[in-house]
This record gives C-alpha cells, structure tokens and sequence, in this order.
C-alpha cells in the first residue's frame, strides 16, 4: 500500500478559504464603486511578463529584483518572471496598445496577484494580492492630490480608521541623483556604524539603506533626512508644495516623511505610502510619481503616478479594528418546502421564479424546516416561501419577511407576480 503524502500549500502561499470570503468581496465591491466613479478603468494584466521588464523598470539593485522574483526559462529558453507588482506591466501595455493617442489621463486600474520570493512572516506572503491604480499623462500636482483623496475615500468607506499618508519628494531625476550623491558622501563617512545589509545597499543602492529598520541605523537615517530635503531643487520643491496645499485643502491626513524613499528606481517626485497608525505602524500601501518609466521603456514622454495597496494587510487592518463588514444576501428568495407533494409543487415554483430575473435558492434534499431555514439564514435571503402538503391542498403558499418575520399566504396563481413585486420594493428601499 503507498504510503500518505499530505500535502501542503508552499511556503508562504495560502488558500483563501469561504469563511475569508466577505472580507475579500467586501474591499474589491467598494474598490470598484470608488474606482470606477472616480473614472479608472480595469485592465488584467497577464500573470507573468519577460524578466527584462521588472530589470528595466523596477531597477537591478532593488531587493525586489534582486532577490525576489520568481524567474525560470520557459520550454522556449525565454527568461521569464512571475509579475511582482502591477506598474511596469501596465506602462508596458500602454506602450504596446498606443494608448499615448488617446485622451489623457488614461486612468487604470488591477486587481491581481503578486509573486515575491519574500521571507514569509505575519502580513508576508510569497503570494499576495495587490489593488493597483495608474494615472497615465497628467503631470500636475492636483493629479498628485486627487489620487491620494480617492484612496483616502476608499480606505473610509471600507471602515479603516486612523489612516495616515506618509509623502515624501525625491524631486527630478537631477535633484534625485544630487540626492543620492550627497547621502552616498554622508553615508560613506558613517559606514563602520551601518549593519552589515546596509553597508552592501550603500555601495549598489545608497537611497536603501532610508528602509534599513534596525535601531543601529536609525539614528544615521534621522540625520540623513536633512541632507535629502537640502538637495531638493527650487522647482521640485515648489512642485511638492503644491501637492501639499491640495490636500490641505482635501484635509487629507497626512504626514511629511524626508525618510521616506520607497523600493523602486522608478520613483521621482511625490512618494507616499499608506499606514494604518496603532500600537504599531502597519503600511497598507504605497505609491509615487514615475515619470520617466515609459520613456525608459521605449514609450513617449508621459508622466505618470501610481500606487498599489496590499489586499492581505488591509484585511488583517479590518480585522484588527474590528470593522463590521455588511454582509450581502446571497439569494433573492428561498423556497422551504415539507413533505413529498410539496416537494413537487416547490420544484414547479422555482421553475417559475427562475423565468424571472431573480437569484432563487433552496435546499431540497434537507428534511427539516429547522435546516432549510438555518440555510435561508446562511445565505442571508429576504424572503422564503414555504411550502407545505396543507398550502398543497389549498393551493397556496406562506411567503415570509425574514427582516420583520411577517407572513401572507399567496395565491398560486399570484406566487409570481407578488415575489416579484416584493422583492422590487425591498431593493428600492434599500
Ligand atoms: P510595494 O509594491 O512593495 O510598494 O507594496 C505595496 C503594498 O503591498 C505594501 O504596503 C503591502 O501592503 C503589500 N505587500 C508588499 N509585499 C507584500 C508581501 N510579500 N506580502 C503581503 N503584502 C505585501
């Protein structure tokens, strides 16, 4: 006999089970609602895309491409990578679809998985899920504010509280390199005090060494944030300024951070990055400006921002605060049914109701009232009808309002045309 294998998700990768669902529905509905109103449109971007791509745009020194991707050759020998973020995809189908032609701003929007070889821990996941938003072609710094108000909407209607965005300026690509020439001399003359990670990010990437978390280099990062903030150029500077009056006058909350530098080459000007405040800062998101992206990827001049919310963490903030997550009825109308003739007669009246363009549910093969009643109550229904050998013979059936417990008899003839009304009224009212 063989032996059992028990089988288990991978490292780091989890199944996410029904109980998790509303959850889930409940971040994606209201994504869509805020998204979508605010005039993004949705574009699925494939699962994996050519290696150089993430090279290209996220940059070779970043701990995302350099220690994280999921790469392999295919059976073709192309080199290819499992997408670890959603940005460079997108301005790699702009690019490829001409979308420069169109009217801008173009305003997109993901909703998909990502892939990093991380070190799985709480909030960690080698597969996780990312909201992605890019506005394409709008270099103002009201694009700037808006995007970060309609997060702000987003992350309100879900019932998040004490939400903070951290922002930061790394200013143009000039003001940026005079940055990181500055904090590379400043760094250098530090470097016997820097952990050892950090002493390799300050030779391939100085500006990493902003993220390093450990207490011995938080002191060096704090007097670092000066020189960062003296390298802004005038125009930059005033540029940043502006994004800040906006959400000023958005009364975005909002905390400036000269720290803040985030993972990506791509970056110039506005950083910000979502944090859930609390006994300890959880970031739920995080975005910036890359004007330079779809240049560097062969695509016309188009300055562009964007940001990317991780699903996991915004769920375990939900959790934490103990949001109460509205759940939605699952079926329009449920039909009970007892005893065998009354079985058939339910069979008839489902067929109706299924010629109307309701969500009729049952569970047919359950005996008991108790437990089909317990499974109306599962799936949260508005409405059951029962029906029994006694509404057999008079011809009729009980149609009961689960919200108030109210009942009427109906009619057969009328089963229709008084469920169809019923359920009109309850969704009006809503
Ligand atoms: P990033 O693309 O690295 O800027 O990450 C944006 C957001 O995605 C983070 O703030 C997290 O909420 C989430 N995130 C990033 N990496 C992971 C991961 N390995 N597991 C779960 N969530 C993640």
């Amino acid at each position: 006999m063989a032996g059992k294998i028990k089988f288990q998700t991978p490292r780091g990768v989890k199944d996410i089970l029904p109980k998790e669902q509303k959850y889930w529905w409940w971040l994606e509905k209201n994504f869509y609602n805020v998204f979508e109103a605010a005039g993004f449109e949705r574009i699925i971007l494939p699962t994996f895309e050519s290696t150089d791509l993430f090279k290209r745009s996220m940059g070779e020194f970043t701990d995302v491409v350099s220690k994280e991707m999921y790469t392999f050759k295919d059976k073709g020998g192309n080199s290819i990578t499992l997408r670890p973020e959603g940005t460079a995809g997108v301005a790699r189908a702009y690019i490829q679809h001409g979308m420069q032609v169109l009217p801008k701003p173009i305003k997109l929007f993901y909703w998909a998985p990502m892939f990093r070889y991380d070190r799985p821990q709480a909030g960690r996941f080698r597969e996780f899920w990312q909201f992605g938003l890019e506005v394409l072609g709008d270099d103002t710094p009201l694009s700037d504010a808006l995007l970060i108000q309609a997060l702000c909407k987003y992350y309100h209607k879900i019932g998040l509280q004490d939400v903070v965005v951290k922002i930061n300026s790394l200013g143009t690509d000039k003001s940026r390199s005079k940055m990181v020439g500055a904090l590379t001399k400043f760094l250098t003359g530090r470097k016997k005090d820097l952990c050892a990670d950090c002493k390799i990010r300050l030779k391939k990437n100085p500006l990493r060494v902003l993220d390093c978390k450990l207490n011995k280099c938080q002191s060096i990062i704090e007097e670092a944030s000066v020189i960062l903030i003296d390298n802004l150029d005038e125009a930059s500077k005033k540029r940043f300024t502006k994004v800040l009056e906006y959400l000023d006058e958005m009364q975005v909350c909002y905390e400036l951070d000269p720290t803040l530098v985030r993972g990506l080459d791509y970056y110039t000007h506005t950083l910000f990055e979502v944090v859930i405040k609390g006994k300890e800062e959880m970031a739920i998101g995080g975005g910036g400006r890359y004007d330079n992206l779809v240049k560097q990827l062969g695509g016309a001049d188009t300055a562009c921002i964007g940001y990317a919310g991780g699903v996991e963490r915004t769920i375990d903030a939900l959790k934490l605060q103990q949001v109460n997550i509205p759940e939605d009825s699952k079926a329009d109308i449920f039909v009970v049914q007892l005893g065998d003739k009354a079985k058939q007669k339910a069979i008839k009246v489902i067929d109706d109701l299924n010629g109307l363009d309701l969500r009729v549910a049952t569970a047919i093969g359950k005996g008991t009232i108790q437990g089909q009643l317990k499974e109306a109550n599962r799936l949260k229904v508005p409405f059951v009808l029962i029906i029994g050998d006694q509404e057999v013979h008079d011809k009729n059936v009980i149609l009961r309002d689960m919200h108030d417990r109210s009942q009427e008899t109906i009619l057969d003839r009328n089963i229709v045309k008084m469920v169809s009304k019923k359920i009109e009224e309850k969704n009006i009212s809503k």
